[in-house]
């Protein structure tokens, strides 16, 4: 199995580019912004006490984002691999994702890691706040915030994988086509 951790701070592009490495490597994504903003649509209990954090741009708590992404890995028994986008986020989170997967016998196989720059990253995703019109995306304190919570919380995530030789950097500027190239050569030096 095939199993990526594609990680990087609010608009690096982990969501553009995982679509892209889903279809060519045949994996489920898993992100689990994605599952929180279904979870606020169908208006589930769980979603009430996330959206106090997600409306300010703090993390949700570890315990709510566990269980969800446990309980999609055990929806997904075919799956040939996955793609985590947007968890880990926390050392915790990434030691219990590491012991949800020793449980199948598939470790994570390679953390890519985007890097962009601050400036960058507040033009990206106001951007895609016109657009989508995803609230936590229209107001630049709160964008601020994601980015502040992803240097404090999230960041040191990298040094969990560092430890495990699974850390790749990757630079996450330029075409789309320019950082999905960049993501597939490293992926396919793992396979
Ligand atoms: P995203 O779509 O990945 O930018 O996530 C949107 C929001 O959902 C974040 O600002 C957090 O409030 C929450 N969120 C998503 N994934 C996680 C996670 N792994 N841990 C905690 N909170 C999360």
């Amino acid at each position: 199995m095939l199993n990526i951790v594609l990680f990087g701070p609010p608009g690096a592009g982990k969501g553009t580019q995982a679509e892209k490495l889903i279809e060519k490597y045949h994996l489920v994504h898993l992100s689990t912004g994605d599952i929180l903003r279904a979870e606020l649509k169908a208006e589930t209990e769980l979603s009430i006490e996330a959206k106090k954090f997600m409306d300010k741009g703090e993390l949700v708590p570890d315990a709510i984002v566990i269980g969800m992404i446990e309980g999609k890995i055990d929806a997904n028994q075919k799956a040939t691999g996955f793609i985590f986008d947007g968890f880990p986020r926390t050392t915790a989170q990434a030691e219990a994702l590491d012991a949800m997967l020793a449980k199948k016998g598939t470790p994570i196989s390679r953390m890519l890691a985007l890097f962009v720059d601050d400036e960058e990253l507040i033009k990206r995703l106001l951007l895609r706040g016109k657009e989508s019109g995803r609230a936590d995306d229209q107001d630049q304190t709160i964008i601020e915030n994601r980015i502040r919570v992803y240097n404090k919380d999230t960041s040191p995530v990298i040094d969990y994988y560092d430890a495990q030789n699974k850390y790749f950097a990757i630079n996450g500027v330029g075409s789309i086509d320019e950082i999905f190239n960049r993501l597939c050569e490293a992926i396919d030096d793992v396979k």
